[in-house]
């Protein structure tokens, strides 16, 4: 199937892209591997496509005592490549180097993953694990929005954003605020049939010797957003780390109750609700054993 016709804008400047997208049917074009499939098909039909992948406002690392920015329009494998990622936040290397396969990861940009939040996508739970924060420009100048905001209870069809932005905000920049945090890490299951997450866990962990003193967890894979799995959390604060797995397995199923885990014909909902116990110790385990 053939697209429907569309303008194509390459700015060469943030002012120009912001204005570029204020017109009623443009689209933010980033690495293309989400939006150009749903242009392909017709699922969505937009009038122009603004390409801000090599916009350099949207480009780099940038790390200081508050933490690590990072340009929007960044690859998976610029990011992989710049050891200050692994170093300042461990479990977002993780999550980079499980997404895809070589051409997704050349490809792919931290702002669209986020933005798209398709299911299974590696890096939402991360954002949100570590309370990144988002920098967004759009004709009513720049802000700031927490990674938490965007991905309430309404989410849109499989194709369109699962992000709450608006079509002519532009995300500029998103900031992985600095942690005191003992390590953290993310473990994934794959999907046989997408490559994507079946299930995955981003775990950022306090330990004080072998006691557990906070916890923080996002898990992706169960539903079109990112979850924070609080049963879990709640149930280790104050426990051993020998006893984490053990506490995770038996407190995981309490944070889907409420969640309508998706079903598909390869992996079932009660699938990726068992394993989540599982991918969550693992997930714990590594780490507790990741300095930050
Ligand atoms: C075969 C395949 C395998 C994949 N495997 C994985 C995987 O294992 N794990 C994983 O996490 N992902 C995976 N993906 C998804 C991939 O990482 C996509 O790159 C990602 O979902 C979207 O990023 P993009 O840069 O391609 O965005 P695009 O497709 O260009 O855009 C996606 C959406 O985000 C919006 N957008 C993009 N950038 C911005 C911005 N800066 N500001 C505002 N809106 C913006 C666009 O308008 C569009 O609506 C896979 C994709 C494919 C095709």
């Amino acid at each position: 199937m053939y697209p429907a016709p569309f303008a194509y804008e390459r700015p060469t400047s943030l002012g120009e892209a912001i204005t570029a997208l204020a017109a009623d049917d443009a689209r933010v074009l980033a690495g293309g591997h989400s939006l150009l499939t749903a242009v392909k098909s017709r699922a969505t039909t937009p009038g122009t496509l603004v390409d801000v992948s090599e916009l350099p406002s949207l480009a780099g690392v940038d790390r200081d005592d508050d933490g690590l920015w990072i340009g929007a329009a960044s690859t998976y494998a610029a990011l992989l490549a710049d050891e200050r990622v692994a170093t300042v936040v461990p479990m977002l290397a993780d999550a980079l180097a499980s997404i895809g396969d070589p051409q997704i990861r050349n490809r792919g940009t931290v702002g669209g993953n986020l933005v798209q939040a398709d299911l299974g996508a590696d890096l939402p739970p991360v954002a949100l694990v570590a309370d990144a924060v988002l920098t967004i420009h759009d004709e009513a100048g720049e802000h700031q929005r927490e990674i938490s905001d965007l991905y309430g209870e309404e989410v849109g069809a499989d194709h369109e954003p699962a992000a709450g932005l608006g079509t002519s905000a532009l995300l500029t920049g998103v900031e992985f605020p600095a942690s005191d945090a003992t390590g953290s890490a993310y473990v994934r299951r794959t999907h046989p049939a997408t490559g994507y997450a079946t299930v995955g866990v981003a775990a950022r962990l306090w330990l004080d010797g072998d006691m557990i003193e906070e916890l923080r967890l996002g898990a992706t894979g169960l539903c079109r957003r990112p979850i924070r799995l609080t049963a879990v959390e709640s149930a280790v604060r104050g426990q051993s780390i020998e006893d984490a797995a053990s506490l995770a397995t038996a407190h995981a199923p309490a944070d889907v109750t409420s969640v309508d885990v998706h079903d598909d014909p390869n992996v079932s909902g009660s699938f990726r609700r068992t394993i989540l116990g599982t991918v969550t110790a693992a997930a714990i385990d590594r780490a507790s054993g990741v300095d930050e």
